[in-house]
C-alpha cells in the first residue's frame, strides 16, 4: 500500500464519527453489550473485538493498522513506551532455562533486563558483537531461544547483517527481536528481511514531537496475540487513547519530518566532520564508518542521531563544549523536533573517566527540525571555545 495511503487514510472508518477529518480519541475504560453471548465471545478471544481498553481501544486500533502497515507487517501492538514493548516482546518466548544471543551494548534497560531481571528467572544472555555471522553462530547453545538484534546501535550504530542473522535463527527456530528505533520502518523494515517482531520506541521519530512516549511491535497476527493473550493484558503496559491519537497525529508528518532530518543531518555532519577540533564522527551514511558497505546495503536512510569526539582527552573539555551550546539542549531522548547532545561522561563517574578510552569521549547529536545553518553556528561557538 502507498505511504501517503497508510498514514492518512489506513484504519481510519470516517462514517462512524461524523466524518471528522481527525479521528476521536476514544476515551473509554470499557465497552457494552447487549447479549450475553457476545460477551462469553468477547471473553474467549479478547484480541477480537472490544472489552476492555487494557486489551483493544478503536483509537489504539486505527495506530495498529497504520503501524503494521508501514512494516509490511500482519499486525502490531502498541505499549506505554518502548521499553515495556521489549519488555513483553522477549518475555512472551522466553521459559526457565533459555539463552539469549544479544547484541553487546543494547539499549540501557534491555542491557538491565538481560543482566537484572532474567537471570532471577533461570534466563542467560551472551553479548557479541553481532556485525559478524559466524559470531551469532558460535554463541547459539543449545538452549538458545532468542536472539536481540538492535540494529543500527543508538549510540555507536554497530549493525548487524539482518537478512542472515534472520535466515540463521530461521533454521535453528530461534525467535528474532530488533530494535529499528534508528531507522523507522521508512530506511528500514526487518520484518520483509525475515525477522520475527520488529520494534520501535514511538517516542522518538512516530511521536516525533517530545510529548509523548510509546513503543511498538510488529510482526506476524499469530506472535502478536501470543504477546497480547499474555504479557500485554497482564503488565498491562498498552497505550493509551490520549496517547494513541498524538502517535497518529504525529504519522502525518513522519515522512516530512524525516526527509528534513536526513537533509540537515548530512549538511551538519559535513561541518563537525571537517572541523580541526573533531578527531572522529560516526555516522552509518558516512563513507569512513567501519560498516558502511553494509548500511548501504541494507537501510534506504540515516539521519538524526550520529557520535563525534573532540581532539582532548579531558573532560573539562567536553563538559565545556556541552555546557556553551546556546540553542542545542543537553538531553536524553532524540526523534523530536529539538536538536539535542549528550556527552557519554556524563553516564561515568568522573574518577572513572579516561580520555583514553574512545567511548568515554562520545558526544552523541540529534539533529532535530531547526535549519541546519542555525545548528552549526551553534556549534561553531561552542568549538570555538574549546
Ligand atoms: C528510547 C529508546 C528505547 C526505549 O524507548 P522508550 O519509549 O523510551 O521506552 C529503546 N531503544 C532505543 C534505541 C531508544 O533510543
Amino acid at each position: 500500500m502507498d505511504i501517503s495511503q497508510i498514514i492518512n487514510e489506513l484504519g481510519e472508518d470516517r462514517e462512524y464519527y461524523f466524518n471528522a477529518v481527525a479521528p476521536p480519541i476514544m476515551q473509554t475504560s470499557n465497552f457494552a453489550f447487549n447479549k450475553v453471548a457476545d460477551l462469553s465471545k468477547a471473553f474467549e478471544n479478547e484480541m477480537g473485538g472490544y472489552l476492555y481498553s487494557r486489551g483493544l481501544n478503536p483509537t489504539v486500533d486505527i495506530l495498529r493498522k497504520k503501524l503494521a502497515a508501514l512494516d509490511g507487517a500482519e499486525d502490531c501492538l502498541v505499549f506505554n513506551n518502548g521499553a515495556a514493548a521489549i519488555f513483553a516482546g522477549i518475555f512472551a518466548n522466553l521459559k526457565y532455562g533459555d539463552h539469549i544471543v544479544s547484541v553487546k551494548a543494547p539499549y540501557t534497560w534491555v542491557q538491565r533486563m538481560f543482566d537484572v531481571i532474567l537471570p532471577r528467572f533461570g534466563v542467560t544472555a551472551t553479548y557479541i558483537n553481532g556485525g559478524k555471522i559466524e559470531n551469532w553462530e558460535k554463541a547459539t547453545q543449545p538452549n538458545t531461544t532468542f536472539y536481540y538484534l538492535e540494529s543500527p546501535n543508538s549510540w555507536d550504530f554497530a549493525i548487524q547483517p539482518i537478512k542472515e542473522v534472520a535466515a540463521l535463527a530461521k533454521s535453528r527456530g530461534i525467535i528474532t527481536l530488533i530494535d529499528n528505533s534508528y531507522c523507522t520502518p521508512l530506511y528500514q523494515k526487518p520484518v520483509e528481511m525475515g525477522i520475527d517482531i520488529a520494534m520501535q520506541t514511538a517516542t522518538k521519530y512516530i511521536g516525533g514531537h517530545s510529548d509523548t512516549l510509546g513503543g511498538v511491535l510488529c510482526g506476524s497476527h499469530a506472535m502478536m496475540k501470543k504477546i497480547f493473550d499474555s504479557e500485554y493484558l497482564n503488565i498491562g503496559s498498552g497505550i493509551q487513547p490520549f496517547n494513541a491519537w498524538l502517535m497518529i497525529r504525529g504519522l502525518r508528518t513522519l515522512p516530512a519530518r524525516i526527509e528534513r532530518i536526513t537533509k540537515s543531518t548530512a549538511e551538519v555532519v559535513q561541518y563537525i566532520k571537517q572541523h580541526h577540533k573533531v578527531e572522529f564522527l560516526l555516522f552509518p551514511f558516512d563513507e569512513t564508518f567501519p560498516q558502511y558497505e553494509l548500511a548501504k546495503k541494507q537501510m534506504n536512510g540515516a539521519c538524526g542521531l550520529f557520535t563525534f569526539a573532540l581532539k582532548t582527552d579531558k573532560r573539562e573539555s567536553i563538559v565545556r563544549f556541552c555546557e556553551s551550546l546556546q540553542h542545542i539542549m543537553m538531553a536524553v531522548s532524540w526523534g523530536g523536533h529539538e536538536s539535542l547532545v549528550i556527552p557519554k561522561c556524563a553516564g561515568i563517574q568522573p574518577g572513572d573517566f579516561d580520555g583514553s578510552n574512545r567511548e568515554h569521549r562520545y558526544i552523541r547529536m540529534y539533529v532535530g527540525l531547526e535549519e541546519s545553518k542555525y545548528l552549526i553556528a551553534d556549534l561553531e561557538q561552542a568549538l570555538a571555545g574549546i
